[in-house]
């Protein structure tokens, strides 16, 4: 059976990925190593099932990851820049740093969405020259000046998606030291920034000297990409920050499922258990029925 990759080693990708592999498939998970989830930063969980004593969340995602290697799932940690319909082959890729993975199913289970910069005019600009999607809204930009905000990897990839679009590509770190080498032709400003400003759509972004770099575009690229980033790159349909899933974690793209704190409602370890268990199963009937 073919390979069903999953994003992310919390709760809701391992409990996929343990239904997944049960029913037969190679399951690959992949887990960023610099942004390990929400369940690494719980102190202590003890409302969930099994457990007699309190344990902490670093123990119980260790444990579970354990778990689902003694099966037989792969686990590789890297961080994921870019979900995308392969080509030659009737499935997806999944783009890390390193090399990219053929799925012929994806599960997302990467997490809450990620906090946007709190500075003034971001939210406020959002669709009017904010933009989380370089593939997406790189064409809009032809011959302009964008900004990218972030410092890493996934900056990086929001940089080499822009650059044959834009007149200038300028990276914004935020304060941050680069994390990785640019492109020679991308000006790099290491200042922190204060605001994104312009009156009907974005006009510049400002520093707290009051100087102002004048674009048409920011990019927000913080980080390591989060689900609902990934989710937004390929069409996959959000409802507000959450990725919009039926009741079996169907996402409107036929073969991507979603899972845990990405989807709306609650966030805690019992539900992201349950989704997953249930994006595994139906993943594995996707392939089931596609015969691959
Ligand atoms: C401080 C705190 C205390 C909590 N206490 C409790 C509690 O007592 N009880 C309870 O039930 N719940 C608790 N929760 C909530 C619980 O931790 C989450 O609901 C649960 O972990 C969600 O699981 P998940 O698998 O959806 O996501 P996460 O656990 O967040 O896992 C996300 C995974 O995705 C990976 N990832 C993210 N982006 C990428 C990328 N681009 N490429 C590759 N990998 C990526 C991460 O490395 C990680 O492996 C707490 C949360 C916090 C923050």
């Amino acid at each position: 059976m073919a390979q069903i990759v999953i994003i992310g080693a919390g709760p809701a990708g391992v409990s996929a990925a343990l239904y997944a592999r049960r029913g037969g498939a190679e399951v690959v998970v992949i887990s960023s190593g610099k942004d390990t989830g929400s369940l690494t930063k719980a102190h202590k969980i003890e409302n969930y099932y099994g457990l007699a004593e309190s344990v902490s969340g670093e123990e119980l995602f260790q444990r579970g990851i354990e778990g689902a290697k003694r099966i037989g799932v792969d686990f590789i940690e890297d961080d994921v820049v870019a979900v995308t319909f392969a080509e030659d082959f009737h499935g997806f890729q999944v783009e890390t740093k390193q090399k990219n993975f053929d799925a012929a199913s994806v599960i997302l289970a990467a997490g809450a969405a990620h906090k946007t910069l709190p500075i003034p005019g971001v939210r406020e600009f959002e669709g009017k020259g904010v933009s989380y999607c370089a593939i997406c809204d790189a064409f809009f930009y032809r011959q302009k000046n964008v900004a990218v905000i972030g410092a890493g990897e996934y900056a990086l990839h929001e940089v080499l998606a822009l650059l044959p679009h834009a007149a200038q590509v300028t990276l914004l770190t935020n304060g941050e030291e680069p994390a990785c080498p640019f492109p020679e032709s991308v000006a790099i400003r290491k200042d922190k920034l204060s605001a994104v400003e312009g009156s009907i759509r974005v006009q510049q972004v400002r520093f707290p000297d009051g100087s102002v770099l004048p674009v048409d575009g920011v990019f927000l690229a913080m980080g390591v990409a989060g689900s609902t980033e990934l989710a937004r790159k390929m069409g996959v349909m959000l409802e507000g920050n959450a990725i919009k899933v039926d009741e079996h974690m169907a996402t409107n793209i036929p073969g991507i499922f979603a899972a845990g704190d990405c989807t709306s409602g609650l966030r805690q370890v019992a539900k992201a258990v349950y989704q997953g268990a249930e994006a595994g199963l139906a993943a594995l009937r996707f392939l089931r029925e596609k015969d691959v």
